[in-house]
């Protein structure tokens, strides 16, 4: 019987390629549930998340990241300044990042499972014990 490794390496990047970014997984990405949060700002961008530690998580061309920071939550969402493509999430302080499992190279987000998440009731949303 072939074992099953322990962690999973998945790399993604923005439309233009500009920022390019690599995490492990301790299980395949079909095996998670994904975040459906459907707060303001979720919902314009059509964002679906996965949780990560920030160290876990080697991003490239970190420098052409821009910034939008809520003034509500203070959460801070990371987009690509080429191409605009909505990256990640974090709060200034937190260990977490959220990743949009749509820059995920070759991601098949038909064969991925969603959980709702209220984000517009509750401010804070998922951290890595949930495997958001
Ligand atoms: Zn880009």
């Amino acid at each position: 019987m072939a074992s099953q490794p322990s962690t999973y390496t998945y790399s993604g990047s923005c439309h233009c390629r500009s920022v390019n970014f690599t995490f492990k997984f301790p299980m395949p990405l079909t095996s998670t549930l994904v975040t459906n949060c459907n707060c303001t700002l979720c919902t314009k961008n059509g964002t679906l998340n996965i949780c990560r530690l920030k160290k876990d998580i080697s991003i490239q061309g970190e420098e052409k990241l821009a910034s939008y920071v809520r003034s509500d939550t203070g959460c801070v969402h990371l987009f690509c300044s080429g191409c605009g493509s909505s990256m990640f999430t974090t709060r200034d302080g937190d260990l977490e990042m959220y990743m949009n499992v749509r820059m995920v190279d070759d991601v098949d987000l038909e064969a991925l499972r969603y959980r709702k998440h209220d984000g517009r009731s509750v401010q804070f949303w998922m951290n890595v014990e949930g495997r958001g």
